[in-house]
């Protein structure tokens, strides 16, 4: 598949490449992908094209064919990312992440969203594009990128100064592409107290993240500051 010729981008970003300037290092979409980590080559697609169409890119799920060929499927659409990773560890991961996550000293409404948060059990505009109940998934606040969970507590509205606190702006740091293996990351270097300060963050910025998709109301950094307090 050829990155600009041929239609390989997701339909909400246009199907082809945006981007007139053609650069010559790069010819065919796997070029673009890690082949030892099965992932997108963020750094190579950060550099060669312009802020949308990267964004589409690093929406597309990648699939491994399954015949040992080391060729990898792209398809317009999302598909399951198929990590190599042992199942037992990422279940053992999983287990000491909720252990870690119940035992908090926060409200239960709170820990059971951040539940529903790691399940993508939350209507993002993301997941409602995923599962076929809306034609986009943009996210209705920027009106610019895919409103993924990541997306949504780490990039969209005032979420740097939200993050902005003593001991709390590194978390803006890591680099991930989902939302799961950020907040495992943030998580494990975290003490308690400080795991309760973050996911009380995570709730309030959803907070304020319905309160315009649903009420139409914009919440002010002052507003969303003064939700965590509540229940700090
Ligand atoms: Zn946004």
């Amino acid at each position: 598949m050829l990155i600009w010729r041929d239609s390989w981008l997701p339909s909400w970003a246009g199907g082809r490449i945006q981007n007139t300037l053609v650069n010559n290092s790069v010819d065919k979409v796997a070029d673009l992908i890690d082949t030892n980590t099965t992932t997108w080559n963020m750094e190579l697609i950060t550099r060669v094209f312009n802020v949308e169409d990267a964004a589409a890119i690093k929406c597309i799920l990648l699939s491994h064919s399954g015949d040992n060929s080391g060729k990898y499927s792209v398809k317009s659409g999302y598909r399951t990312l198929n990590k190599q990773t042992d199942p037992n560890a990422v279940a053992q991961n999983r287990s000491a992440l909720y252990k870690k996550l119940w035992a908090l000293n926060i409200p239960s409404k709170i820990k059971i969203a951040t539940w529903k948060f790691l399940n993508n059990f939350i209507p993002t505009a993301y997941n409602l594009y995923n599962r076929k109940i809306s034609s986009s998934p943009i996210c209705p606040r920027c009106e610019f990128l895919p409103e993924s969970m990541l997306h949504v507590m780490t990039v969209c509205g005032p979420v740097v100064e939200v993050w902005n606190k003593p001991g709390l702006s590194w978390v803006l740091t890591p680099q991930y592409d989902n939302f799961w293996d950020w907040f495992e990351y943030i998580l494990r270097r975290t003490c308690y107290i400080t795991c309760g300060r973050i996911i009380i963050t995570l709730w309030s910025l959803w907070f304020a993240r319905n309160k315009f998709v649903i009420e139409g109301k914009r919440q002010t950094i002052q507003d969303i500051s003064s939700k965590i307090q509540c229940f700090m």
